[in-house]
């Protein structure tokens, strides 16, 4: 399904089967004799399908395409090398490049699920959980020569276009938005959603996620975005949006903190299980496990938040992270 979002801008549905997302937005813009192509969906085959159809409807040509991704996230860069032409280039920020090489080289798992581990999580779910994740299998395989890396400020041309480069860390290290000044248009990729919340995880060896991200928002928070096409679902008024994301976290920060200060000694899986989630289950031990993970890596990107601020402590005992609320009652 393709649909104008503006002059020479289509969106491009594509369908993320199984997946809560639904459907990624996958941008094609149309230069003289070029195409940009922002995001592209999962390498597996239902995907690969819709990417295809939407770009023979609007008549582009792979070879004459040049991809750009918002994040590394294999919803968004799965099909980056098979929808770049062969002698075009594939754009990625220069940290979210680095660390999806180590993704594809299985360098993060061992920290990960270390951690994981340190939070309480039950070592037979992990397990199995990396057993049913699709993350690895519809992941891209490999890098060439044709990806390259991109830094904030960076300008990307595509016939009259221009895209400007804005580096957004939280929903991933090197997120990244891309800002047309004269159009005052925003691909805010997955750092703004509008009718889902982005997920804010832990990431190995980023201390405060959520903090970057955060403090990411008030930054982009007062661009005049006219149109904003986000990485999933549907558009919306920004600049409330980002009012309303701030304050949603503001509301679980607090709430952590208040279920660390009524049981102290939780570890995060613990503590996960008793925050608000929109998942329905009857309870914590019937979440399904993909979302169950999901759910304890946003409750870690909380817990360091609070940590880092000193509202909490967190201590090591016998190998698992366990919390303490600090600064009076
Ligand atoms: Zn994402």
């Amino acid at each position: 399904m393709t649909e104008q979002v503006y002059k020479n801008i289509w969106r491009i549905g594509v369908e993320l089967p199984g997946n809560p997302l639904r459907e990624l937005n996958s941008y094609l813009l149309k230069g003289e004799d070029t195409w940009l192509l922002i995001d592209t969906g999962f390498r597996k085959e239902a995907c690969r399908q819709a990417l295809s159809a939407g770009l023979r409807e609007l008549g582009a040509d792979i070879e004459k395409t040049d991809v750009l991704l918002t994040h590394l996230h294999s919803d968004h860069s799965g099909l980056a090398a098979e929808f770049a032409g062969k002698n075009r280039k594939v754009y990625l920020s220069r940290t979210d490049l680095k660390y999806l090489s180590m993704n594809i080289a299985n360098k993060t798992v061992a920290e990960r699920n270390a951690r994981f581990l340190e939070e309480g999580f039950p070592p037979d779910l992990l397990e199995e959980n990396a057993r049913i994740n699709p993350a690895m299998a519809e992941r891209l395989q490999s890098l060439d020569d044709r990806f390259t890396p991109i830094d904030d400020g960076q300008e990307i041309r595509i016939g009259e276009y221009r895209l400007k480069t804005i580096v957004v860390p939280g929903h991933t290290p090197g997120n990244t938005m891309f800002w047309m000044p004269e159009q005052e248009i925003m691909f805010t990729g997955d750092h703004v959603l509008f009718d889902i919340t982005p997920n804010i995880t832990a990431w190995s060896w980023v201390e405060d996620s959520l903090g970057d991200y955060l403090e990411n928002l008030l930054r982009v928070r007062n661009y005049p975005v006219q149109l904003a096409l986000p990485g999933h679902r549907k558009s919306g008024d920004y600049k409330e949006r980002i009012r309303v994301l701030l304050d949603h976290h503001a509301r679980r920060l607090a709430e952590t903190e208040r279920i660390i200060r009524q049981n102290p000694g939780l570890n995060g899986y613990e503590i996960a299980g008793r925050m608000t989630w929109k998942i329905r289950a009857a309870s914590w031990e019937e979440f399904p496990l993909a979302q169950k993970w999901f759910a304890v890596g946003e409750c870690m990107s909380h817990l360091n938040y609070l940590v880092k601020r000193n509202k909490i402590e967190r201590r090591t005992e016998g190998g698992i992270r366990r919390y303490y609320a600090l600064n009076g009652t």
